[in-house]
């Protein structure tokens, strides 16, 4: 897209009002990436033994079957499935391919067999859903368990301790808690089997309980799997403030660092003297036809997704699919009139003299 702003340099003055809608969401990726989600735990737990490692002989328990609110009694694999449910209809809607480990509070399989799922999928990511637990009561936040680089681990542990500091900064400030650092670890059975990135995010305490009452609210819940969410979206995506392009079209970054762009609640947006409107997922439209349900008209988006545009009582005349159509100095769509050029136009625009 760059290349091309340089060559027009007209400013398009439009009538047509424009509502911007600021778009805060971090919500963007390509669906190219697939994501595991492994919500821990499972009912009853899993007495089966696995290798801790596959460079090991040590062997450790499948699922231990994790802890429970000291004030709620909720079991903590309820929790962790109910939060990674929500994470990954952000990520879907974020247009990722997401695999969960388990769908089912019953299923406890054990933690090679999880492992697996991440290696057979080549997951870009694979990210467990925990909560912690101590003794002592007081103890509050969220920590981010990452692997040591050893057995399969040995390639990707440290990308994963990158992912795993974005995702719990991501985390910590969207739901605020208690920052408790990123802990690398050797002895995690489903860390050790991993080829692929993964982490592990411990919640937050149900051994507490003021975080254990949170921990089982909705709306907390949500901001939690948000705040997952935009963490992952961050360590997956770069990206420059301007276009972007990547195998399935341009988009505009509004601000790099954040992770924030146009989409189509943004509506139409001047970008360098040209405008352009965005689809769901933020990609500009390119080469198709845009109906504006603001006002009525229909617009045309070149190749290079600019709209087309005619001049003052000059239209642009354009083939499209073998049709003649005529546009106006806003690029609207000449329809049911004459325009002027005295060319008559029928209902969808068409030219027909
Ligand atoms: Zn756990």
């Amino acid at each position: 897209m760059k290349r091309f702003l340089t060559c027009f340099l007209t400013v398009a003055v439009m009538a047509t009002s424009i509502v911007f809608i600021p778009n805060n969401q971090v919500a963007f990726a390509s669906s190219k990436k697939v994501i595991v989600i492994d919500p821990g735990h499972g009912a009853g737990g899993n007495k089966g033994y696995e290798l801790q490692s596959p460079d090991s002989s040590i062997t450790k328990i499948k699922d231990g079957g994790g802890t429970e609110g000291i004030a709620t009694g909720v079991p903590e694999y309820a929790v962790t499935l109910k939060v990674s449910e929500k994470l990954k209809t952000l990520l879907e809607q974020n247009n990722y391919t997401v695999i969960m480990t388990k769908t089912q509070a019953s299923e406890a399989p054990g933690n090679i067999e999880r492992a697996e799922v991440g290696n057979n999928n080549n997951a870009d990511l694979v990210i467990r859903i925990h909560c912690d637990g101590l003794d002592n009561q007081s103890i509050t936040g969220a920590s981010m368990l990452v692997p040591a680089p050893i057995g399969y681990a040995k390639d990707i542990s440290s990308i994963s301790g990158q992912y795993g500091q974005t995702i719990l900064d991501d985390l910590v400030a969207t739901a605020g808690m208690n920052n408790r650092g990123v802990v690398e670890r050797n002895d995690m059975t489903g860390f050790n089997w991993s080829k692929v990135p993964v982490v592990l995010v411990e919640m937050g305490f149900m051994s507490n309980p003021d975080e254990d009452r949170l921990l089982n609210d909705d709306s907390y819940e949500n901001k939690l799997a948000q705040g997952l969410n935009n963490g992952i979206v961050h360590c997956l995506h770069k990206w420059e403030s301007g276009w972007n392009q990547n195998s399935e079209g341009w988009w505009y970054c509004t601000d790099a660092s954040n992770g924030y762009y146009y989409t189509s609640n943004n509506g139409w947006k001047n970008i360098d003297g040209q405008w352009y409107i965005f689809n769901e997922a933020g990609y500009a439209l390119k080469s198709t036809w845009y109906a504006d349900s603001t006002n009525g008209h229909k617009y045309y988006l070149d190749s290079n997704c600019m709209r087309v545009k005619g001049a003052k009582d000059k239209p642009l005349w354009l083939t499209i699919d073998g049709s003649y159509y005529g546009f106006n100095e806003e690029g609207q769509l000449y329809v049911s009139s004459t325009t002027p050029d005295g060319y008559k136009v029928d209902e969808n625009g068409v030219r027909s003299n």
